[in-house]
């Protein structure tokens, strides 16, 4: 069978014509049996794509859910927000599957009708260390996740993750529903309730060497190879 083709959305930094991905986003997909196209400013899906990958990136604009900018909220790339929005959008209607990553999991949030803390001193002034002082790999705070949710089965009821986020998900819209959070309260997680996969993670499973977050990645290529065939059964009505 031919590899699931999944696009992974980039950062384009203003002004310059050079797209910035880190490469172990491509390299999971890969090693999950995949083969990794890089979207560098795709406002429409490709039609040849099996799998939508949110990438870890900046914050979102505020504006996008209805609120004034605080002094907290970092960087923000409004071009790259709404790119991503109409990729998102357009993936959950037509059933491909998606998997956000950290700004990834917010652009999903946000896109639905969602909502994001600004910063997660906002939330819980007893938050915990999110924007973490250790290496990638290292997973620093642990997620209980939710009985029955799809991340229950692929981790089990607790995870170590990493953390590089000073936002979090305050409302993650009605389509969605969270399915893992920290100590603290704060999302880690979400995840369609009607669509095959469409899953948002805070963490960041593609850095981490615990053998058990490649889960994540194979699940995800399984429902694009499934997608895959889908398509091809579907093509002679076209
Ligand atoms: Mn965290």
């Amino acid at each position: 069978m031919k590899k699931p083709i999944i696009g992974i959305t980039a950062h384009m930094p203003q002004n310059d014509p050079v797209f910035q991905l880190n490469p172990l986003y491509a390299k999971q997909i890969t090693a999950a049996g995949g083969y990794p196209v890089i979207l560098a400013g795709e406002t429409v899906l490709p039609p040849f794509l099996d799998g939508l990958l949110l990438s870890g990136g900046c914050d979102i604009l505020p504006q996008y859910y209805h609120e004034e900018p605080h002094p907290l909220c970092a960087y923000t790339d409004p071009k790259r927000d709404s790119i991503e929005f109409a990729l998102c959008r357009m993936a959950l209607r037509q059933k491909l599957p998606v998997l956000g990553i950290c700004r990834g999991m917010q652009v999903m949030a946000v896109c639905c009708g969602g909502s994001l803390y600004q910063d997660i001193r906002l939330q819980n002034t007893a938050a915990l260390q999110h924007m973490q002082n250790a290496p990638r790999h290292c997973a620093t705070h642990r997620v209980f996740l939710r009985p029955h949710s799809r991340l229950y089965r692929l981790l089990g009821s607790e995870a170590l993750v990493n953390s590089f986020h000073h936002q979090s998900v305050k409302d993650c819209g009605d389509a969605f529903f969270a399915s893992a959070f920290a100590s603290d309260g704060v999302i880690e997680a979400i995840e369609h309730r009607t669509h095959p996969f469409a899953i948002g993670v805070q963490w960041h499973p593609e850095a981490m060497r615990q053998y058990l977050q490649q889960n994540i990645f194979l699940a995800f290529l399984q429902a694009a190879a499934c997608f895959h065939r889908y398509k091809e059964d579907t093509s002679w009505k076209n």
